[in-house]
C-alpha cells in the first residue's frame, strides 16, 4: 500500500506536532466578535450626535437590555468587573463581610469581593453543570456571610431556585454573574431577573460586544440607583442631568463611587449587536449540534451536558477528555491542537490555585476536588457566530485525528 495516495493520507493523519500537516493554514481563535455594517453606521452617527459619553444612547442600550432579559432597570458601565464591584457596593459589602462564589470562574467575580474589604468563600461545583453546587454553599454560611455570587459557566444557568432558597433562608443577597449568559434561559425565563442584581459583560469574546462594557440589570429600584451612583463617584445626579439649560448646578456625593459609565459608542455599537443577539445564538446552537453529532461517539470526550431546567446561551463549547484512555494528558493536546492552528483555550484556572489568593487567603490545591478534576480534563474549543462551515469541519478533523493519534 506504498502509492501515493495513502501516504498522504497517512501524512494527513500524523498531528502537525508530531511533523504531520495542520488541519488548516490559518489560525483559528477560540472566541471572537462579528461586526457588520449596522454596527459601524451606528457608532458613525456617535459623532455628530453632541453626545460622546454616557448620553441618549446609553439610555436607549439600557432599555433595550432590559426589555430583552424583562428587567425593570438596567445600568450600563463600562466593562463587566464594573459591573459586579458597582453591585458589591450596591449592596454594601463591608469589610469583614463573607461572600460565597464559585473557583471556576473568571478573576473578575471573586476580586469584587476583596476590593470591598470583603472576604471570598469559595465552594465547590457541580460535577455535570460545572457550576457552584448548592450543596456546598449550605456548608459554608455563617453569621458573617452577606451574599452569593454564582456564576453561570459557559451560558448554562445555575440551580436558581435552590441557591434562591437557601438566600432567603439566611437573608443574603444574590448578585449573579451572567457575563457568559446573555439569553440563557432558566425555566423558560431569561437570565437576568432571578436575584436581586445581574451582571453581563460585553467583551468582544462574550456573546455580544461593545469592545469593553457590561450592564446591570435589576427589578430593586432602590439597588438600581445605588448602581448609578457607584458608576459616578457615588454623586446623586449623573452628566445628563448636570448639563444643559433647566439644569441645576448643584450635586452631592453620598456614598464613594467609581469612574464606570458607558460612552455613547460603545452604546451604539451594543444596540446593534443586541438587534443580531436572536441570529447570534442560532448560530452558536447550529455549532454545538455539529460538534455533538460528531462526537458523541468518542468515549475519550465527555461533551458538555444541558440540564432540563436550562436554555444554554452557549457562550463556550467546554469538552473534558478521558484521562484513563489517553496517552498524553490534557495539556500535550492543547499543544497538539494549537499546532493544527486551532484555538482551544482553558476556562478557567480556578480562582484558589492564583498565587494571589494562595498568599492572602490561604487556599491550596487539593481544596476543591470536583473543580481542580474538571479544571485538568478541560478544553475549550472554539465556539462564536462567525466561524463558517470549513471552521467548524477544521475543529472536528482536528479533533478527531489529535484523539485518535494518542488514544489508547
Ligand atoms: C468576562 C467575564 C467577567 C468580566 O467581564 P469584563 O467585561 O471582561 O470585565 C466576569 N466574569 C466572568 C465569568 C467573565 O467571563
Amino acid at each position: 500500500m506504498g502509492d501515493k495516495k495513502s501516504v498522504m493520507k497517512m501524512e494527513n493523519q500524523k498531528p502537525a506536532i508530531e511533523g504531520g500537516k495542520p488541519v488548516r493554514e490559518t489560525f483559528l481563535p477560540y472566541a471572537t466578535q462579528w461586526i457588520g455594517e449596522e454596527e459601524k453606521n451606528e457608532v458613525m452617527k456617535v459623532f455628530d450626535s453632541g453626545w460622546l459619553t454616557t448620553g441618549p444612547k446609553v439610555r436607549q442600550f439600557e432599555k433595550d437590555v432590559a426589555d430583552y432579559v424583562g428587567a425593570k432597570y438596567a445600568i450600563a458601565v463600562n466593562s463587566g468587573t464594573a459591573a459586579l464591584h458597582c453591585c458589591v457596593g450596591a449592596i454594601n459589602i463591608q469589610p469583614g463581610d463573607e461572600v460565597i462564589t464559585t473557583p471556576f470562574t473568571f478573576l473578575a467575580t471573586a476580586n469584587v469581593i476583596i476590593y470591598r474589604g470583603g472576604k471570598p468563600v469559595l465552594v465547590d461545583i457541580d460535577e455535570e453543570t460545572y457550576n457552584i453546587d448548592p450543596n456546598e454553599i449550605r456548608k459554608k454560611i455563617t453569621t458573617r456571610t452577606k451574599a452569593i455570587i454564582p456564576m453561570h459557566y459557559g451560558g448554562h444557568p445555575c440551580k436558581m431556585d435552590e441557591i434562591k432558597e437557601i438566600a432567603q433562608k439566611h437573608n443574603l443577597y444574590i448578585i449573579e454573574d451572567a457575563a457568559h449568559a446573555l439569553s440563557a434561559e432558566y425555566q423558560d425565563e431569561k437570565i437576568g431577573t432571578f436575584s436581586d442584581l445581574s451582571c453581563f459583560s460585553f467583551h468582544p469574546v462574550k456573546n455580544i460586544t461593545t469592545a469593553e462594557g457590561g450592564i446591570i440589570t435589576t427589578n430593586n429600584e432602590e439597588l438600581a440607583k445605588f448602581c448609578v451612583m457607584h458608576r459616578t463617584h457615588g454623586i446623586t445626579k449623573e452628566a445628563m442631568e448636570r448639563y444643559g439649560k433647566d439644569a441645576d448646578w448643584g450635586y452631592d456625593m453620598e456614598r464613594l463611587g467609581h469612574r464606570y459609565n458607558m460612552t455613547e459608542f460603545q452604546a451604539a455599537l451594543g444596540v446593534a449587536q443586541l438587534k443580531k443577539i436572536e441570529k447570534f445564538q442560532k448560530k452558536r446552537e447550529e455549532i454545538v449540534a455539529q460538534y455533538n453529532q460528531a462526537f458523541f461517539a468518542m468515549p475519550e470526550l465527555i461533551l458538555p451536558s444541558v440540564k432540563s431546567y436550562a436554555k444554554s446561551s452557549w457562550h463556550l463549547y467546554p469538552i473534558r477528555v478521558n484521562n484513563d484512555l489517553l496517552k498524553v494528558d490534557r495539556n500535550q493536546l492543547i499543544r497538539a491542537l494549537k499546532a493544527e492552528n486551532i484555538g482551544v483555550n482553558v476556562h478557567y484556572i480556578p480562582i484558589h490555585l492564583h498565587s494571589y489568593y494562595q498568599k492572602n487567603y490561604g487556599f491550596k490545591a487539593g481544596d476543591f476536588p470536583v473543580c481542580e478534576r474538571i479544571y485538568n480534563s478541560i478544553i475549550t474549543l472554539p465556539l462564536f457566530p462567525k466561524m463558517n462551515t470549513q471552521d467548524v469541519q477544521d475543529v472536528i478533523n482536528a479533533v478527531k485525528k489529535v484523539i485518535n493519534y494518542y488514544k489508547k
